[in-house]
């Protein structure tokens, strides 16, 4: 999932990229509401949640999102203020945010908000995805395969293996392309080589196929993946 954070303080920025990070979500960071602006023109949809600091350079965190709802985005917007003035709050829960975390805060609380947001999220559904016997938690962001007792064995993946399985699980049967799949689990500015993705795949079908649960992901070769889900699954 991918997460567009917006904040000008560099301590508190890295303070909230690196917690996201831990807990295998894609962050973006704009230190100024114009970057902002820039990412969100050209790629709102790619995003999941994002998080806008009130007061900052350029464009404050309330114009983006009047900016953002102009453009029926639905995107969940967690509001950053120091501000804890009434109608502040007012202000922004007008202009559409979802909900707002007053500074200073626990990374903790950030967090259970933004769980909160994903639950409410008409973009994220549903909790739980099973494909075969892989279930996949977004709330826990873990992965367990069904054995046939039915106990769970867990998978343990890196972040970018995670947000690989997420990304094609929630798209079943469907080819998605490699440049999607980029643009989705690294970072827009991130310095990645021609094929990382496909590397990454390898990585993650290895784990996959050492937990038992072999050919899931289909290589449609020049495009991309799919992910395979058969007749009459859950999902
Ligand atoms: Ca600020």
């Amino acid at each position: 999932m991918r997460v567009l954070l917006v904040e000008d303080e560099p301590d508190l920025g890295k303070a909230i990229d690196r917690t996201l990070k831990q807990e295998k979500y894609t962050v973006d960071w704009a230190q100024d509401g114009r970057e902002a602006w820039e990412y969100l023109e050209s790629q709102w949809m790619e995003y999941t949640l994002a998080i806008f600091d009130w007061l900052l350079p350029g464009l404050s965190g309330l114009e983006l999102l009047q900016r953002l709802r102009t453009k029926n985005s639905t995107l969940p917007v967690l509001m950053l203020t120091a501000k804890d003035r009434m109608e502040d709050k007012v202000a922004g829960l007008d202009a559409g945010a979802d909900d707002y975390l007053v500074k200073p805060f626990g990374m903790a609380e950030l967090l259970a908000r933004l769980r909160a947001l994903q639950r409410r999220s008409p973009q994220i559904q549903p909790q739980q995805i099973q494909i075969g016997n892989l279930i996949l938690d977004c709330g826990s962001r873990t992965v367990n395969k069904l054995d046939r007792s039915g106990k769970n064995q867990t998978i343990p993946l890196t972040n970018k293996e995670f947000q690989l399985l997420e990304y094609l699980m929630k798209h079943p049967n469907q080819i998605v392309t490699t440049d999607r799949i980029r643009n989705q689990i690294w970072e827009a500015n991130a310095d990645t080589f021609s094929n990382v993705v496909a590397a990454q795949v390898r990585l993650l079908r290895r784990k996959l196929e050492a937990a038992g649960c072999a050919n899931l992901i289909e290589t449609v070769h020049g495009v991309g993946y799919r992910m395979r889900k058969g007749e009459g699954e859950n999902i």
